[in-house]
């Protein structure tokens, strides 16, 4: 591992001398491989990959850095990315985790709230990035319909068919995606600071008990889709809905477009592990087109 070529990064970007002690491989995560270098009582939280991955780091390092900037919810503070020998590497503050408090749930649903009251002129970002390994364009524009069109269920249906996905999941798609106008009826959303990969393993509490967020696929959009998300594979509680929607009660029919939402991840899915995922997609579909 290079980790003296890292440590002299680190050492750069803080302007203080650095170098890792016996780095400690962290568990948890789905896609790099995570450590802990200590060093001076700095603690650096690093993780890796190929270094055909920069991009994929440099994103998530811009991301960090604009919702940190934003001040509405705790996110690990970047340090820099780059790369070292054959590695890919970003570099973050590292915060020790700890458990919930009673009110903790109810903090991140305000503080998630508060970063979605943080807007921008218009849909996407200044740049793609990635939603698990798959590419995620960010082409931005005006129209939410257009964008939730164009840069998010288009591209996962051409992968699909790339893939040799061309059944049933294509002509279902191709209708879903003329349904779109009826499916988003009267819905304008303001362009709101997302997440953008809100499972239950993207947050956690540190030793206070205070909540935080980490590995966004952050762009500018409905922030129903961050809310569908969560409740998509589960893992978040009563408390964290009840203070979200006393903080920014959502719009009218948003339970009728969660399924819409998280089809997107559902056929990201179907990218990354295929298998039931395309069933479950077009099942998704079938749903939709007939509400
Ligand atoms: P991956 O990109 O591989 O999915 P994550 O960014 O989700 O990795 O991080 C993996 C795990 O490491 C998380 O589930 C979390 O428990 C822990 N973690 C993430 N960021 C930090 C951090 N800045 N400090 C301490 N632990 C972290």
């Amino acid at each position: 591992m290079p980790w003296s070529d890292i440590s002299e990064h680190i050492a750069d970007a803080l302007n203080q001398p650095f170098a890792a002690q016996n780095p400690r491989p962290i568990s948890g995560g789905d896609i790099n491989a995570a450590y802990l270098l200590e060093d001076n009582g700095q603690a650096v939280f690093v993780k890796l990959n190929a270094a055909s991955q920069l991009p994929m780091f440099e994103a998530e390092y811009q991301a960090l850095l604009e919702i940190k900037a934003g001040n509405t919810i705790q996110v690990p503070a970047p340090i820099c990315c780059g790369v070292a020998g054959s590695r890919a590497f970003i570099a973050m503050e590292y915060i020790a985790l700890g458990a919930a408090h009673s009110n903790s749930p109810a903090q991140l649903g305000q503080q998630l709230a508060d970063m979605h009251r943080t807007t921008a002129d218009h849909f996407g970002w200044h740049r793609h990035n990635t939603i698990g390994t798959t590419p995620q364009c960010n082409d931005q524009g005006d129209s939410w319909l257009a964008f939730w069109r164009d840069q998010r269920i288009a591209p996962q249906l051409q992968l699909l068919a790339e893939a040799g996905y061309q059944g049933s999941v294509q002509s279902l798609g191709q209708q879903l995606l003329a349904a779109l106008p009826q499916l988003l009826e009267g819905h304008q959303p303001a362009a709101s600071m997302l997440h953008g990969d809100l499972w239950s393993g993207n947050y956690a509490f540190n030793r206070q008990g205070e909540p935080l967020i980490f590995d966004p696929a952050l762009y500018y959009g409905d922030r129903e889709t961050d809310l569908a998300m969560t409740e998509l594979f589960g893992g978040f509680s009563p408390g964290f809905y009840d203070a979200y929607q006393a903080a920014y009660p959502l719009d009218e029919g948003h339970q009728q477009r969660k399924n819409l939402y998280n089809l997107y991840h559902i056929l990201n899915h179907g990218n990354l592990f295929g298998g039931g995922y395309i069933r479950q997609a077009e099942q998704m579909i079938e749903g939709l087109l007939l509400s």
